[in-house]
């Protein structure tokens, strides 16, 4: 046997990028999209100004898996190929991978169960949130092919996590506990023994834990309130003695900075300046990605002169929603998951913030000149921009094809 028909373990794809691009270009590209950027991210068809946000889409890492998802099937045409999970949160992109004949498995606390038909003549492609280390492992033990598209920005989170460990501390991480990217960087913490991890998702978590930090509130009820987003065994008088500050990598750059400090200042508050150093650590974690289209949309938002915001992205895609709660902070926003979300006049969106399901708003699209600003999470493909694109103009009875320059 050949070195390479023994290899099981991929991370850098096939070589086969000539081969995908092609398909790729004509599933997720958009010449609305480029017709915008040409127009320097400002345009006009009639009274309706559009504005893009200078980064927007896509990312580096969501480029790279869902190609190495596609190289997979031209590799391995005739075995079964699986996927742990969606490969990013996008229903669109989940919808076309599916179609390659690529079986998304549903997450499941035990992977024995998630990965109970998967056998060694099999392929995995992991998607880039990464698996957690129980995953993996049992993944390996198979023998199955490993297709990796961890995104290096999360084995970064990952690198930094595996520090906490080994020097004692507690990683407390500023996410979504039941999220698959900060599932996968928890687990990372219980490698190293004595390890342990903690979850906070906001503001208001945050405060529950310095205030036990302070001696405001017991063990007992720090753990009764955040039960489910701490390690097993977690005993917050041991486990909070030391701790390290990590992040998922899509959260909201500004919340994420302001926990980071919340903690710091319980830390001092207990400990003291001098013990500090020894007893709390940070790394800012967010992905440059994340960073530039929250940059961008901040900018475009401080320029001025818009009406209203729509933010195109998967409902449970955390950076959307980031992108989502920067926009409604200062403007009315639509977070919509696609085009087929407007609807005549009508439009469904997720609204920012606590609220999960979608509400519906009439006439959101005020009559005579409008300025609408558009942005897209790093998992929205450009395809889906365009359409929304289309969309609008076309409640005016306008096209494409009209878009000017806005001057
Ligand atoms: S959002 Fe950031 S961490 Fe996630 S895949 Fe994209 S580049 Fe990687």
């Amino acid at each position: 046997m050949s070195r390479d028909a023994a290899q099981t373990y991929f991370q850098k794809g096939f070589n086969l990028k000539a081969v995908v691009r092609p398909v790729l270009a004509q599933s997720y590209h958009s010449g609305v999209v480029d017709r915008l950027k040409e127009l320097g991210y400002s345009a006009r068809a009639g009274e309706v100004r559009l504005k893009l946000a200078r980064e927007f889409g896509f990312c580096y890492g969501v480029d790279r898996a869902v190609e190495y998802a596609y190289e997979t099937r031209e590799q391995f045409p005739d075995r079964r190929i699986f996927l742990s999970g969606e490969i990013i949160h996008n229903p669109e992109v989940n919808g076309r991978i599916a179609a390659l004949g690529i079986r998304i498995l549903p997450d499941h606390r035990r992977p024995e169960e998630r990965y109970g038909e998967v056998g060694a003549a099999d392929v995995v492609i992991l998607p880039a949130f990464g698996v957690s280390v129980a995953e993996l492992a049992h993944l390996k033990a198979k023998g199955c092919v490993l297709v990796d598209t961890t995104c290096g920005s999360v084995l970064n989170v990952w690198k930094n996590v595996h520090r906490y460990g080994r020097d004692g501390f507690t990683a407390v991480i500023h996410g979504k506990h039941h999220h698959e990217e900060t599932k996968a960087t928890a687990s990372q913490a219980l490698t190293h023994p004595g390890g342990h991890y903690l979850c906070v998702r906001d503001r208001e978590e945050t405060e529950e834990v310095c205030a036990f930090i302070r001696g405001r509130r017991t063990g007992d009820e720090l753990v009764a309130s955040l039960r489910e987003a701490m390690s097993p065994g977690f005993d917050p008088d041991r486990d909070l003695q030391r701790i390290g500050l990590a992040n998922q990598t899509t959260m909201l750059m500004s919340e994420s900075l302001e926990i980071q400090e919340m903690l710091r200042a319980a830390m001092r508050d207990r400990w003291g300046d001098e013990e500090l150093p020894g007893r709390f650590r940070a790394f800012d974690t967010i992905c440059s990605a994340t960073q530039d289209r929250q940059d961008a949309v901040l900018k475009m938002l401080e320029e001025g002169g818009l009406d209203l915001m729509v933010v195109i992205g998967g409902y449970n895609s955390s950076n959307t929603q980031a992108l989502a709660r920067i926009c409604a902070a200062r403007l009315p926003t639509y977070h919509i998951s696609g085009a087929d979300r407007i609807d005549g006049h009508t439009i469904n969106h997720r609204p920012a913030g606590a609220h999960h399901s979608e509400v519906a708003t009439a006439a959101w699209l005020p009559e005579g000149e409008v300025s609408v600003g558009l942005t897209a999470g790093a998992s929205t493909p450009n395809n889906v921009v365009g359409e929304v694109v289309e969309r609008i103009l076309a409640l005016r009875g306008l096209g494409t094809a009209q878009l000017v320059a806005a001057g």
